[in-house]
């Protein structure tokens, strides 16, 4: 029987509702022509002239605890979701991904400069706190209706000179930028009357306590490649993993390794990519020195692999609501909550970087990724319909450069 990665795409809708991944009517709406409606688009955006299609593909089987998500992720480069796949069988054969999630609490600061008693303004503020609550709920009282809303106030002085305000904002479901916003400038300008001065800014910030954490525990012996026993590909895991700890320049590598799974699963539900990449690197620099987001080690003779960082989502709200396919993926991945979608998204980033560190230390991370990258070159060079896979035949056996690219499909034209 072919492979998944082998049908085509309708035969692969038909192969994922036979197994009751999808139903009949998501594989409609995915065989679909998925432009936006033009008031859609037109309104989702300023200056609108036009639309940027990119190809969606699937994470068929992610074993998140205990249960199996269909993940759709939407990415341009090669390798991506082959390496998520791989990754995820290996987590599967381990008996999966754990992931735990910390309280959902985002937070928006109010900074006040220039004030002459900054003790007795911060003391003030710390007094008056049943007011601030008060106002917060007033400024959006549908999100304290929802079981959100402001939990928890900080003061604190910055450089003996800025006098900031956290608000600790539980935003349910939604991402939540604009529901921070909205209860922050109110409050900043209830304390603003108090001190007498404006504040100099009242807005959320991209960094949060909201850690998301997520384990795999694996027999290295289900590491093994074609040239490298387990223990061999587990024990050189270790090694880069601690590589990274200490070299900043290998962490930038191996988080984007991590991001290229869980952008592509943002991009597939509708989410605000910046935040959340903003957020992960913002994490991934709080010692001062910027880290790796999962680290591998070894615990007796199994090896364990931890992702630990925010990732800044919702299931609800931003342009979620306006993008039909961000609904029908979040609907395909079974993920009916802001934390469903932030458990999956770590057990991705975990397998993506599982698949990535395997590859680097055993075959090389070109092997795999030229072979795939041999169809995009094909393309760059005209090649079209079945011309594709003729020029990417040949590329096997040859230089994978995009002027070699252009030789074989002038041959094959001739
Ligand atoms: P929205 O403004 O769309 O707010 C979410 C809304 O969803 C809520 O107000 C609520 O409406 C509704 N909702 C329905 N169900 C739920 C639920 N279960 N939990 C929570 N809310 C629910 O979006 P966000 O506040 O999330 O803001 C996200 C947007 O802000 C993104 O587009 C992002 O790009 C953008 N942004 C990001 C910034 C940043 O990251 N720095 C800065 C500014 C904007 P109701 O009132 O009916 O309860």
């Amino acid at each position: 029987m072919a492979k998944f990665y082998e049908l085509t795409p309708s035969e692969r809708l038909q192969a994922l509702q036979a197994k009751g991944g999808i139903s009949a009517e998501q594989a409609r709406l995915y065989a679909q022509d998925w432009s936006l409606s033009p008031s859609v688009a037109g309104h989702l955006i300023e200056n609108q002239v036009s639309q940027w299609a990119l190809p969606l593909g699937v994470l068929t089987a992610l074993p998140v605890n205990g249960r199996s998500h269909l993940v759709p992720m939407v990415t341009e480069e090669p390798s991506v979701i082959a390496a998520a796949n791989n990754g995820a069988r290996i987590a599967r054969d381990n008996g999966g991904i754990t992931v735990t999630v910390a309280p959902r609490l985002m937070i928006g600061e109010i900074v006040f400069d220039h004030l002459d008693q900054l003790a007795e303004a911060q003391a003030l503020v710390t007094a008056r706190q049943t007011e601030i609550f008060a106002q917060a709920q007033a400024a959006k009282p549908s999100i304290v209706e929802r079981g959100g809303g402001l939990q928890q106030i900080d003061a604190s002085v910055l450089a003996d000179r800025f006098l900031k305000l956290s608000l600790f904002i539980d935003t349910r479901d939604a991402m939540g930028a604009n529901i921070i916003n909205t209860i922050a400038e109110a409050v900043g300008q209830l304390v603003g009357t108090w001190l007498n001065q404006e504040p100099l800014v009242s807005v959320l910030s991209n960094a949060t306590p909201n850690v998301v954490k997520a384990t795999v525990n694996l027999d290295p012996k289900t590491l093994a490649t074609k040239d490298h026993s387990g223990l061999v590909i587990a024990d050189k895991i270790v090694a880069a993993s601690d590589l990274a700890l200490v070299d900043p320049d290998r962490a930038a590598t191996h988080n984007k390794g991590i991001m290229n799974g869980i952008t592509a699963v943002a991009l597939a539900t509708g989410n605000d990519t910046r935040a959340l990449e903003t957020g992960v690197h913002t994490y991934a620099s709080h010692s001062g020195h910027y880290l790796p987001v999962s680290t591998w080690q070894w615990q007796g003779d199994r090896l364990v692999g931890t992702f630990s960082a925010p990732l800044i989502v919702g299931s609800v709200g931003g342009a979620i609501g306006a993008l039909p396919m961000a609904q029908q993926n979040l609907a395909v991945m079974g993920v009916q909550s802001a934390q469903d979608l932030q458990q999956v998204m770590a057990a991705v980033g975990l397998v993506q970087n599982l698949a990535a560190l395997r590859a680097l230390v055993g075959p090389g991370i070109q092997a795999g990724h030229m072979a795939l990258q041999a169809n995009a070159l094909a393309i760059a060079a005209g090649a079209v319909g079945p011309e594709i896979e003729a020029v990417v035949q040949q590329l096997h056996h040859q230089s994978k450069d995009l002027a070699t690219a252009k030789a074989i499909l002038q041959q094959i034209k001739q």
